[in-house]
């Protein structure tokens, strides 16, 4: 990353997942080869889909996925649906599910897709052909051992049946493990859906413990009260962390004594907002952001911590829920604050965790009860989060580079094993 940055140079994602990749690999002396491999994503597909309208109009809607390593496994990672989709940002969400699945072991590589375009201006008809085509697009791609999707912002386990679908239509038969977060009913697995807020609430606990903290009296601020935030948010208040404020993209509120979370869930399915919940006051957003806190856990987006408002973060843990919600410049200032940062991709990794057990089930034709998913969830997040911070002690760097070195090591080291096939 260049020393003198504009703001959009700071915010593009693509250069934030290079500048962490530059600076681990230097720590990690990776050989200059390796590391011109594992710069550049390994295929990027633009497919540009013509879809029917409901009113008989042809729109034609723009989609990616890109695959940025294989090394390891299948390609593995979400598909987003959103208007400002870019391929910069499906690049750097790809590489990010790389090191995610190598950090967390599991035996898959990095891919991610994206269709721009507006889900809240879409019927569900044409949200299901936009999908059709985007898979029908893609067949030759895809694959249980070829790249296997996911959810990701605006996709649900609804997207990945018309995926599964689709693509088993192609092949004429049902393949159950082409994506994962599908439907209980249709191979998917139990405990997906609270997989990644699960996995947020255990690496938050862990790391209270680890700082000699109570988890049972952390305050904590949540930003998003999606499929992440919201399940981090129940998980976490069953727990008895104290859950101060809760952040949307419609207003935010704030309770210091904490906010009963079954009782907001409720009234955001009534309303359909989390606004004028009564057992709370309305706050800034950007204020309710900087409150003095336990746990921040950012669950919307990308770039939402930036060198422009890094310095006024009051908070004790920073658990990047969301892919890259801060910045490399805001990464320094986090530093010199002493925030503890678990980086998003061990922090929000129990997604792809479960996508993994989900993706085993359905080859072995065989399901956990939610038992097992869970238990087996907890002890990998808890030891890689263990096994992260050990590492940044060991080689003085902060949890997030050391992670990266972690991963970086993982992929470097499989492809060294393979050689390259000439
Ligand atoms: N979209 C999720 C992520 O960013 C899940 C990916 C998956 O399960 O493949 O981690």
């Amino acid at each position: 990353m260049p020393a003198k940055l504009t703001l959009e140079q700071e915010l593009n994602p693509w250069l934030a997942a290079e500048a962490r990749f530059d600076e681990a690999a230097a720590r990690l002396g990776l050989d200059n080869g390796l590391c011109k491999i594992l710069r550049l994503p390994s295929k990027e597909i633009t497919v540009h889909i013509p879809v029917q309208l409901d009113d008989g109009r042809l729109e034609v809607f723009t989609g990616y996925r890109v695959q940025h390593s294989i090394a390891r496994g299948p390609a593995k990672g979400g598909i987003r649906f959103a208007p400002d989709v870019t391929l910069d940002e499906v690049r750097a969400l790809a590489a990010w599910m790389t090191w995610k699945c190598a950090v967390v072991n599991i035996p898959f590589g990095g891919g991610k897709g994206g269709v721009i375009c507006d889900p809240s201006l879409l019927s569900e008809g044409e949200l299901e052909r936009i999908t059709r085509r985007y898979t029908a697009e893609l067949i030759d791609f895809l694959g249980p051992e070829r790249d296997v999707p996911a959810p990701d912002m605006n996709t649900n386990e609804q997207t990945m049946a018309w995926v599964m679908d689709t693509y088993s239509m192609h092949l004429r038969h049902t393949v159950t493990a082409v994506v994962t977060g599908k439907p209980l009913d249709l191979g998917g697995s139990r405990g997906r859906t609270e997989a990644t807020g699960r996995g947020c609430m255990i690496v938050s606990r862990e790391a209270l413990q680890h700082l000699g903290l109570d988890p049972s009296s952390a305050r904590v601020v949540i930003q998003g009260f999606g499929n992440v935030g919201g399940m981090a948010a129940r998980l976490m208040h069953e727990r008895g962390f104290k859950i101060i404020a809760v952040i949307e993209v419609d207003g935010a509120i704030y309770n210091p004594k904490g906010i009963d979370i079954p009782k907001l869930m409720e009234h955001r399915r009534q309303t359909g907002s989390i606004t004028e919940f009564p057992e709370a006051e309305p706050i800034g957003r950007d204020e309710a952001m900087f409150l003095e806190c336990e746990v921040l856990l950012p669950a919307a987006k990308e770039n939402v911590i930036t060198s422009q408002n890094a310095s006024r973060i009051r908070a004790k843990i920073l658990c990047e829920g969301a892919n890259g919600p801060t910045t490399p410049l805001a990464d320094g200032i986090l530093a010199e604050k002493g925030v503890f940062v678990i980086p998003d991709i061990l922090a929000n990794a129990g997604g792809v965790t479960v996508s993994y057990f989900e993706w085993v089930q359905d080859r072995q034709g065989f399901f956990w009860n939610e038992e097992l998913v869970n238990t087996r969830l907890e002890e990998l997040m808890v030891s890689n989060f263990h096994q992260v911070v050990s590492y940044a002690d060991k080689h003085s760097v902060n949890n997030r580079i050391a992670a990266y070195m972690l991963a970086i090591d993982r992929v470097a080291f499989a492809i060294k094993l393979r050689g390259i096939y000439a």
